[in-house]
């Protein structure tokens, strides 16, 4: 790779900013990575995520490996999970491979954030806490984390008794149009209800999917503390403004489907840290595009279809997804990009509405780091001030 000659300001210390910087520094340039927050993580709790394993035949961390991400944090591999239909009834999914793995977030030693942050210092990248830029007017990488809801997830992290364990269910009543989940490691567990509508009812359904995993999975925590977030969905046109790159969530990159985001963070803050390090930051669109696009596209056709499931529709889905004895194959097929799917592509992506519409300001000159767009706005006050002059 070439070095970049001036310094790559990166704005955002989460997965997407912490891999842009870490391939910027690793090529020989200078990384200055802005984090609002005093540490990495602090949007998380300590809460249980999955880095998913199923959407390509090779291994996750192989392919952050071969990104320069070194899988040095604690990460466990799941290969059986319990799952509910919403009429209660059990299914056990188990694959040979592992499924996802499991890795803690938020800013204590051990997690996920914590892990990217030693790498990045290791290479070199000068971190800047309690810095938050809104302006790049020499280019850089925006990798700030979503700006909307399109889906919320709240849970409680715990200390317990039970066993190591993976639950899920899938019900309306519990998780509308997404699901439930519980994750068992090491005495620590994560029990969450993650939903694409009905933001306002988050205690309800939160207190139904305790009340489910209770009766179904022996639920048992100690000292719980609440936690919640969001997420942002989309397939941006472009994920650039001229010399400025959006990565992870700021672009709106995720699995549209169920919310897995990290992979996605990472290779596209890898992506945005190549086309900086290789002087091809009019390239960078080209290059999500081939490496992330068709799955992200395909995601938001699985969404589109799944938001027309309903109840009955997801106990049928777990019924098949049980019929074979690798559930990761089965999930890789529904996850792969198909005729059927690019032909649906456009009717899913207008059906599925993101608040997030940001990045595709194309506003010449602009370099708002978070585009509402703080240019347009001061010329609409400017010509208002104009208005008032002349009257
Ligand atoms: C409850 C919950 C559960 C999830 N579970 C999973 C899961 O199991 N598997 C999975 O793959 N994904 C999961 N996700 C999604 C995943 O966490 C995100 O997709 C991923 O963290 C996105 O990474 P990012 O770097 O784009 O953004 P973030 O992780 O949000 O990082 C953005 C960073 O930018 C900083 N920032 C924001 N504004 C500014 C500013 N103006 N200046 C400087 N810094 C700023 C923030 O403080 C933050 O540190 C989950 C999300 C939530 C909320």
């Amino acid at each position: 790779m070439a070095v970049p000659q001036r310094p790559v300001s990166i704005c955002g210390a989460g997965p997407a900013g912490l891999a842009a910087a870490i391939t910027v520094a690793r090529a020989g340039g200078k990384a200055v990575l802005f984090e609002r927050r005093s540490d990495v993580g602090g949007r998380f709790h300590g809460d249980f995520q999955g880095i998913e394993n199923w959407t390509t035949s090779g291994d996750a961390l192989e392919e952050l490996a071969s990104i320069g991400i070194e899988p040095s944090f604690p990460h466990t591999p799941i290969r059986e999970g319990v799952f509910f239909d919403p009429g209660g009834r059990e299914w056990r999914y188990r694959s040979p491979d592992p499924l996802f793995y499991i890795v803690r977030r938020g800013s204590a030693a051990g997690t996920l954030d914590q892990g990217l942050k030693e790498q990045a210092l290791t290479a070199g990248v000068e971190i800047r806490f309690g810095e938050s830029v809104s302006r790049l007017p020499e280019g850089g990488i925006v990798a700030l984390g979503p700006r909307g809801a399109d889906a919320i997830a709240v849970g409680y992290v715990f200390d317990t008794d039970m066993p190591d364990a993976v639950f899920g269910v899938l019900s309306d009543a519990l998780a509308p149009k997404a699901y439930s989940y519980v994750i068992i490691h090491e005495s620590r567990g994560t029990v969450a209800a993650c939903f694409f509508e009905d933001f306002h009812r988050e205690k309800i359904y939160l207190e139904r999917t305790v009340e489910f995993f209770t009766r179904n999975a022996g639920l048992r925590m100690r000292n719980p503390r609440r936690f919640g977030g969001m997420g942002n969905f989309t397939y941006p046109r472009t994920a650039r403004r001229g010399r400025i790159l959006f990565a992870g969530e700021a672009a709106g990159f995720q699995d549209a489907l169920w919310g897995f985001g990290m992979r996605y963070a990472m290779l596209s803050g890898h992506l945005a840290g190549r086309a900086f390090a290789e002087h091809r930051e009019d390239d960078y669109d080209r290059l999500w595009k081939r490496r992330l696009g068709g799955r992200i596209r395909a995601s938001l056709v699985n969404r589109y279809s799944y938001e027309r499931l309903g109840d009955a529709g997801y106990a049928l889905l777990m019924r098949r997804a049980a019929a074979g004895d690798d559930v990761r194959t089965w999930l890789r097929r529904h996850y792969a990009p198909s005729f059927w799917k690019t032909l649906a592509f456009p009717l899913a992506r207008r059906a599925v509405r993101s608040s997030r519409k940001e990045a595709e300001c194309l506003m010449e000159g602009c370099d708002c780091t978070w585009c509402r767009c703080q240019h347009e706005a001061a010329r609409r006050r400017e010509r208002l001030l104009e208005h008032a002059a002349k009257e």
